[in-house]
């Protein structure tokens, strides 16, 4: 093992980043730009006094501290989730696919000692990149933010052809997926957009969808780093908001949950 990584957090216990019980690996660098970002000090470009470099190896201890608790955490998945359901090691950020070459030695090492992970990635990366770490995991947890590509530049500075051209190759290829939508107001939350996205994942043949609702865990970062925030003061969304928009995603066939 060679590699080392940018990290700005490592987080133990998390409930909501793939199946049971899992450590999530936040790796520094994300080629987006969102304006509802929860984590904008792990943009390109941005300081984050907590970030600092570790080998595949110290990653890898700190993983395997909690290998029992990811054995036993086994318990009900949302609808349609894949047969597994212990827990594991979730690479975050940021995405872990500006990392590439610490993500696969990571994910590597990881299978090497049996343990389930999933990546949370935007998916924007040259096909080559995206699929040989795609490949490597055993989850991706792929977002999806908006359907119209003008939108799309809108809201996170990056069209989204490269990012559906990736997750259409993974599809072709049996990946493991599930796709997830940041629910944002003003920005994808109308019953409209709800049925474009739906429609967008009828037409791939995606089967299953979880609803991320909007929160507001990136205001105080934005104001620490400087940054605008357009989002200011905009209440947060709870899935009861949400439940006609999810309606929209069953009629079409797919199954949506929070
Ligand atoms: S893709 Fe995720 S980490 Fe990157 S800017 Fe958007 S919300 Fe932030």
């Amino acid at each position: 093992m060679s590699a080392s990584g940018l990290i700005f957090n490592i987080q133990k216990f998390s409930l909501h980043d793939g199946p049971g019980i899992r450590t999530v690996v936040f790796f520094k660098g994300c080629p987006l730009s969102c304006h509802w970002c929860s984590n904008p000090e792990s943009q390109n470009g941005r300081t984050c006094e907590d970030a600092r470099w570790y080998t595949v190896e110290e990653t890898l201890n700190i993983c395997l501290e909690d290998r029992l608790f990811y054995e036993e955490s086994a318990g009900p998945l949302p609808p349609g989730s894949p047969e597994y359901s212990g827990g594991g090691v979730t690479l975050s950020g940021g995405d872990a696919l500006t990392q590439r070459e610490f993500a696969l030695e990571l994910l590597r090492a990881l299978k090497k000692e049996s343990i389930h992970t999933a990546m949370e990635t935007a998916g924007y990366a040259p096909p080559e990149v995206f699929w040989e770490v795609a490949e490597a995991v055993d989850l991706l947890l792929f977002d999806i933010k908006h359907y119209d590509e003008q939108r799309h530049v809108e809201g996170t500075g990056v069209s989204n052809d490269l990012i559906l051209g990736n997750l259409q190759s993974a599809l072709e290829r049996n990946k493991n997926i599930l796709i997830r939508i940041p629910v944002i107001p003003g920005y994808n939350n109308s019953n409209e957009d709800a049925r474009g996205l739906a429609y967008l994942l009828a037409s791939m043949d995606l089967k299953r969808a979880q609803l991320l609702p909007f929160h507001q865990f990136g205001e105080k970062k934005h104001e620490l780093l400087g940054l605008p925030y357009t989002l200011k003061k905009v209440p947060q969304l709870h899935p009861e908001d949400l439940e006609e928009f999810r309606q929209i995603f069953l009629g079409q066939g797919i199954d949506c949950f929070f």
